[in-house]
């Protein structure tokens, strides 16, 4: 019988590339996921379990009836505008659903927990590239809340036994190139599908949120890391920390993933009109409140203790995944 991981969010759209990863690499991956901002078709490669995370009788239910080896924690509201109206959601959704979450892991006897954790824990760094000694300084309480467990992880870890790998991504994009799997928010917020939208009439425009910033062309630059590429240093960090002898007892490794590179808003634009082919209609907009200038990071670590490369990370191959996604697969709603 194959082991199996669980994992909270894997119907979202990071949660759901996992699970298919998880699959192909011989673990059977049991969703956990209230579906607030998930949905029911994505769950494609492993069981399902609804539940909500502040739900501890039914955690304990369901550790009990699968004993998974691990968890991987996905499940998050990860809205940044969202956060900066109404920070008490984050901090109950995110910080004290995951308290539950990490306490009904130790109380079932799990000792292995990867986390999805983010660059925006770092706040902005003056144009830097970040690593994991970074300091951190969340400009919002999405960053906040992530940094905060975090910060738990390493705290069960010291008093508990706990063994997490802690991973700080970058802007994921991209879908399954099999479009099994795919992104699709509701509200969508996030760059490449909002221009995919805007390409196929789907909305009338693609508002640039700023375009002052003190950057070449006046826009925004972040490092975008395929899904896939994300996903694998997932196993691969799931792996690591089952290898006997690799993390010690209660130790927290922390790794950025990203690639190095970072690409402004008015790049992305240029790569998906080229990508697909199709002029993409863009209004400029005032900035934003809570990003971050510039976020780019390297994988170093990842790359040296993991053996991760970011392979499919190259804006061309995250537009065309992500477009052929949007132009076949869809979840209802
Ligand atoms: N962005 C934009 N217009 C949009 C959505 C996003 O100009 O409609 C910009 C945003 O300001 C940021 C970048 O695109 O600089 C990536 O934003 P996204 O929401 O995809 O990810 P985030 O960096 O907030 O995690």
């Amino acid at each position: 019988m194959a082991d199996k991981v669980l994992v909270t969010g894997g119907a979202g759209y990071i949660g759901s590339h996992a699970c298919k990863a998880l699959a192909a690499a011989g673990y059977v991956p049991v969703t956990y996921d209230n579906l607030c901002t998930g949905w029911r078709e994505a769950v494609k490669f492993g069981p399902f379990e609804q539940g909500d995370l502040m739900d501890r009788a039914r955690l304990d239910e369901i550790f009990a009836i699968h004993r998974p080896v691990a968890v991987m924690h996905f499940a998050a509201l990860s809205q940044v505008g969202e956060a900066m109206r109404e920070p008490g959601k984050y901090w109950r959704g995110n910080v004290c659903a995951s308290l539950n979450l990490i306490e009904a892991t130790m109380a079932a006897g799990v000792r292995d927990f990867v986390f999805s954790s983010t660059c925006a824990t770092y706040g902005d760094q003056d144009g830097v590239v970040l690593d994991e000694s970074s300091p951190q300084a969340p400009l919002n309480s999405y960053g906040a809340s992530k940094r905060a467990i975090e910060d738990m992880l390493r705290d069960f870890g010291d008093a508990h036994g706990l063994r997490s790998v802690i991973f700080r991504y970058f802007n994921v994009a991209g879908a399954d190139p099999e479009a099994q799997v795919g992104e699709f928010h509701q509200p969508e917020t996030h760059l490449i599908p909002l221009i995919l939208d805007a390409i196929d009439g789907k909305r009338d425009a693609l508002t640039i949120h700023g375009t002052d910033y003190p950057t070449a062309d006046g826009t925004c630059i972040r490092d975008y890391v395929h899904v896939m590429d994300l996903v694998d240093a997932h196993v691969l960090g799931l792996n690591w920390l089952r290898t006997a002898g690799e993390l010690p007892e209660g130790g927290t490794e922390v790794f950025c993933l990203g690639t190095g590179n970072g690409f402004s808003v008015r790049e992305v634009l240029d790569h998906s009109r080229h990508v697909t082919n199709r002029p993409v209609p863009v209004v400029e907009g005032p900035r934003r409140g809570g990003d971050a200038v510039k976020l780019v990071s390297g994988s170093e670590k990842a790359g040296r203790v993991l053996g991760w490369e970011p392979r499919r990370s190259t804006l061309p191959s995250m537009i065309s995944d992500a477009w052929r996604w949007h132009q076949t697969g869809h979840y209802a709603g």
